[in-house]
């Protein structure tokens, strides 16, 4: 077979590059990749298979008469596409990766080893119940640890996700405001240092969304928020600690305010790995919470998957929480699949999914909690908290840390464009760290910041790691005062400049398109 080659083309020097570009576009031993379809053609074939001799008629005439389209690879050809494609992603597992607010800690290989065992990995959702007795026992232990830690009544294990448990607790909500006629309470107060999902999914379940102002330390106005309070208020929702990185001090306050109104209290719980072992979120009013298993108990995510949210529910809320939930009996785990009447779970508002949730993340999260224990989970949360402080403490002489002067964060350091040359902002800091070897922090989020740069280092990192992620920040943080250009074109080194996000979000080009042959286009 030939491989077709038109994909490989010299990389064009770009403005300010020092470097003279290379035939091949590939820099050092960092390798340029064309899409699969400019490698291999549909002309070529990476297998030599016989030609099928077909039964006349045998296919009802449905047989295939165009190309599939599809392009003809050898099988190294096949992989070496692929793992050059994966050299050009940043991992966890090639070094610390600051995003804040999504918790990017290690993920101990012995999960893997556990979610791997065959009872677990190849158990079918549809398996009779006497037939998978030790995954319900799992669900079930993992259940027992999150009611524990959060000092609540029950937990719904079936969400997939935050944004997920966040819909899953609006409802319950919603069921137990119709079950006592009101109905009509239609507004979910969000103060502005909540998540982004927040007004996404009070707004998704039908509520009009309200915005409550943060004080000037990055906190919720409390006050601001009781006066609103009122017949028309269905709930409010509160990220704790919130996106600032911040504890809300002021939670039962609120929280007894929220209930005297006849409201409910939901609370953002995917920062739970900056309190957990420390603070009960029941023991703050909370009625329901959604606990992010792939950020506070490792489980690998980004990229869009696999999580899992399950949410704790308030005593107040327990009755309307959804379906399936395990239930331990005299003789082992049964499976709760509907509502009965009579029961403490008959005003359930229904499911979230179809089966039970993602066994993969629950196995993870229990061999995590499992050995770690509740002091290890203790000191998971101080170390976070311990690592977030000294990021704060290290980089605020270089970069403008709006809350530092109000005392020491949570899980996550936030700064702000302050301070930075005229010209160079938030997004060439983030570039520029790029070129350091560094995945960028979170950026321009939290609003309630200009320019803000999130940064939630996680326990995992060792001084010696953050020491040398802080020399690298400080050091881009000192060109971006100064206004170096370099600033500008970065990142340099990195196998794609800056791309046109916009218009990549805007216009997204899904299909590969045969692109017209030189000679046919000639002619
Ligand atoms: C990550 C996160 C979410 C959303 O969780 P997903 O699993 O991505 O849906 C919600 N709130 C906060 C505070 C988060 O950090």
């Amino acid at each position: 077979m030939t491989i077709n080659q038109s994909g490989w083309r010299p990389a064009r020097p770009l403005e300010g590059d020092a470097e003279p570009a290379t035939f091949t576009g590939n820099r050092a031993l960092m390798l340029e990749e064309p899409l699969i379809f400019e490698i291999g053609s549909g002309a070529t074939t990476g297998v030599d298979f016989d030609a099928p001799a077909l039964p006349a008629g045998g296919l009802g005439g449905l047989l295939r008469t165009a190309p599939i389209g599809l392009p003809g690879l050898s099988e190294p050809e096949t992989v070496r596409h692929y793992t050059r494609l994966s050299r050009q992603n940043y991992a966890i597992d090639l070094g610390l990766f600051p995003l804040g607010s999504c918790t990017m800690k290690h993920n101990p290989r012995l999960n893997e080893r556990v979610a791997r065992m065959p009872g677990f990995a190849d158990l079918h959702p549809l398996t009779p119940v006497d037939a998978c007795q030790g995954a319900l026992a799992v669900i079930d232990q993992l259940a027992h640890w999150l009611v524990t830690l959060t000092g609540m009544h029950s937990v719904a294990m079936s969400p997939k996700a935050g944004a997920h448990g966040e819909l899953c607790g609006i409802l319950a909500i919603r069921a137990a405001l119709d079950a006592r006629g009101e109905g009509a309470r239609k507004t979910i107060l969000v103060p502005e240092s909540a998540h982004g999902t927040n007004p996404a999914t009070a707004a998704f379940a039908g509520y009009a969304v309200e915005d409550i102002p943060a004080t000037p330390d990055g906190r919720v106005d409390t006050a601001a928020l009781i006066a609103r309070l009122g017949p028309d208020v269905a709930a409010v929702m509160i990220t704790n600690p919130n996106t600032c990185g911040l504890f809300e001090r002021d939670m039962k306050t609120i929280s007894d305010a929220v209930h005297a109104a006849g409201a409910f209290v939901y609370c953002d719980g995917a920062n739970f790995n900056a309190i957990v072992g420390r603070v009960r979120p029941g023991d703050l009013g909370v009625d329901a919470m959604h606990i992010n298993l792939h950020k506070t108990f490792s489980t690998p995510h980004g990229g869009g998957g696999p999580g899992s949210g399950p949410v704790v529910f308030s005593a107040a809320l327990s009755p309307y929480a959804p379906l399936p939930f395990v239930e331990k009996t005299a003789d082992g785990f049964r499976l709760v699949e509907e509502e009965t009447a009579g029961e403490h779970h008959a005003g359930s508002f229904g499911r979230m999914t179809a089966f039970h949730g993602q066994m993969g993340m629950f196995t993870r999260a229990l061999t995590y909690i499992l050995s770690h224990g509740a002091d290890g989970l203790r000191q998971v949360a101080e170390d976070a908290v311990l690592n977030a402080n000294y990021v704060l403490r290290s980089l605020q002489d270089v970069l403008d840390a709006p809350f530092a002067a109000a005392g020491p964060c949570m899980h996550e350091a936030i700064f702000s464009d302050a301070g930075l040359a005229e010209g160079v902002s938030t997004i060439d800091v983030a570039k520029a760290l790029i070129d350091e070897g560094f995945h960028p922090m979170t950026m321009y989020f939290p609003l309630v910041v200009h320019g803000a740069m999130l940064i939630e280092p996680t326990e995992t990192e060792s001084k010696a790691g953050l020491d040398q992620f802080i020399g690298a920040l400080r050091s881009v943080a000192e060109r971006a005062k100064a206004g170096d250009p370099g600033l500008k074109t970065a990142p340099h080194h990195a196998p794609r400049r800056r791309l046109d996000e916009t218009l990549a979000a805007r216009r997204p080009v899904l299909v590969w398109k045969e692109p017209v042959a030189a000679a046919a286009a000639a002619e």
